[in-house]
């Protein structure tokens, strides 16, 4: 794949870069992993003064930044300027937590006197130079969610960004460099996948940590493990909306945010909602609204505040995605609304918002991602089916159910397999909180304690 911006909303090739080559590389790794050895002494108030900074610089770059995003991958300018907010709250949240969340911890003072010390502790320590293979659906959030707890741990990050997002990878090298980090602490490289390899197998690289595919994510966790070396995974995801009789009384709000938790992100997030498996009970009344609010939707400029849906990412993007629908039908699926292009948009990589009724285990839709607009339907009869249709998926990255019986809600957070399970609401990451999934959908976590301690050497400190 060409490292090139390329305007989806157009198909027009904007600008083209050149791939690092075998020397620049070496400089950049080299350069990373010098400076760790120095930067692993900072403190955390150092550290977090320049994780500060970083946050003021990207609010006051916003604007910016985000018709960078728009322009390279096609979400909405609203939805960019979001992501950009989000990202300095999460910088600024690991600025305020870091210290604590990597506070040394203190086993019972019966358990060190049995373990024949007088004293002993836990210490996180930062690992070294981590290698982040990241995605171009959330091309800021997805970096940052990794850059601003390894940073503030005291690790040293390089950034392999997808292809289509160069512009953006390059502005998050400059952005930390400018907030005052030495050079060295988080640097782009402007790689193809076939150099990642070479990178991983690096003695000077310690970890990886890859947000993508699960095709990405085997080829890197194989070199990784090949080379012992730790990492973490946030693969893809179908995640289920399960809506139960107790909806009945506000339909309306949970068709609402079923709507933006299946096309958030023009339909192309991990954690979207993507199949609705709703109960007998209420299935033609949320069926009904479900199509009509979906029909609705604005397809067009992702530029425009008019627009809900702009184009999909990559023209082969939205190829996955038409040949996902058409075998549905072709087996037996109906679409209520959408299933194909927009008529009027002739040009870009569009695709009108989508759902599908009468889906069945023989389709591939319901056993892969869609990652666009497209919403599948199921009717349960009970709860029961309801959580094995739930978790008849070989991904288990989070999932939402709509229910206000507490005994329900005790038995959905018991069984679905997934890494959250979020009642009357749609599935949103919060710095605070354990960002991560089973099954196909990857493992260890992100974001909260765990996403920082995921790159920490955990020591154990002993004295006898
Ligand atoms: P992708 O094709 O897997 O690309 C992700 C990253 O991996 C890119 O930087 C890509 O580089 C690189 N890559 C691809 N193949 C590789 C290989 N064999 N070896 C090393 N690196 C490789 O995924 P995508 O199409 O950009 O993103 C969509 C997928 O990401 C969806 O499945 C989505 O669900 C998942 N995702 C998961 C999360 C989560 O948190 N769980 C969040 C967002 C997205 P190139 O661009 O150069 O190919």
């Amino acid at each position: 794949m060409p490292i090139a911006t390329v305007n989806p909303a157009t198909g027009e090739t904007v600008r083209t870069f050149e791939p690092l080559g075998a020397e620049g590389i070496e400089e950049r790794i080299d350069r990373a992993e010098r400076t760790f050895r120095d930067y692993r002494r900072t403190g955390f108030d150092s550290r977090a003064a320049l994780m500060t900074a970083a946050a003021d610089l990207l609010d006051k770059e916003r604007d910016d930044i985000a018709r960078v995003m728009t322009l390279e991958m096609g979400k909405t300018l609203s939805a960019a300027r979001a992501e950009a907010a989000k990202c300095a709250k999460a910088m600024r949240w690991y600025a305020a937590n870091a210290e604590r969340l990597l506070a040394d911890e203190h086993p019972a003072e019966a358990d060190v006197a049995d373990s024949g010390a007088h004293r002993a502790f836990v210490r996180y320590r930062p690992l070294g130079v981590v290698l982040a293979v990241m995605p171009w659906n959330f091309p800021l959030w997805q970096v940052v969610r990794f850059a601003a707890p390894a940073l503030m741990a005291g690790n040293t990050g390089l950034l392999k960004h997808a292809s289509n997002v160069p512009q953006t990878a390059l502005y998050l090298g400059d952005l930390f460099h400018r907030a005052g980090f030495p050079a060295g602490c988080f640097q782009t490289l402007l790689v193809g996948s076939g150099a990642i390899e070479g990178v991983l197998r690096d003695p000077r690289v310690a970890a990886a940590t890859l947000t993508g595919s699960e095709g990405a994510g085997r080829a890197v966790a194989s070199v990784a493990g090949d080379e012992i070396k730790p990492t973490v995974l946030e693969l893809g995801g179908s995640d289920p909306f399960v809506v139960m009789p107790s909806a009945a009384d506000e339909l309306d709000h949970a068709v609402h945010t079923a709507v933006t938790a299946r096309v958030q992100n023009n339909g192309q997030s991990c954690i979207a909602a993507k199949r609705f498996i709703v109960h007998d009970a209420v299935y033609d009344g949320f069926a009904e609204r479900f199509r009509r609010a979906m029909g609705a939707l604005v397809v067009g400029d992702p530029m425009s505040d008019r627009t809900d849906i702009g184009p999909l990412a990559t023209e082969q993007g939205r190829a996955d995605l038409e040949e996902l629908v058409e075998d549905a039908l072709a087996r037996g699926a109906r679409a209520l609304c959408g299933a194909g292009r927009p008529e009027a948009l002739r040009h870009g990589w569009y695709y009108q918002p989508t759902v599908l009724a009468d889906v069945s285990p023989a389709m591939r839709i319901h056993r892969e991602e869609a990652f666009g607009p497209v919403a599948t339907l199921y009717r349960v009869p009970d709860l029961d089916t309801a959580v094995a249709v739930a978790n008849d998926t070989p991904f288990g990255l989070s999932s939402n159910v709509w229910t206000r019986d507490t005994d329900e809600q005790r038995r959905f957070a018991a069984d679905l397999e997934a890494g959250g399970v979020y009642f009357n609401g749609m599935t949103a990451s919060h710095p605070a909180l354990p960002f991560g999934g089973v099954k196909r959908s990857g493992y260890g976590r992100e974001l909260s304690g765990h996403g920082i301690r995921a790159f920490c050497n955990v020591t154990t400190v002993w004295y006898g």
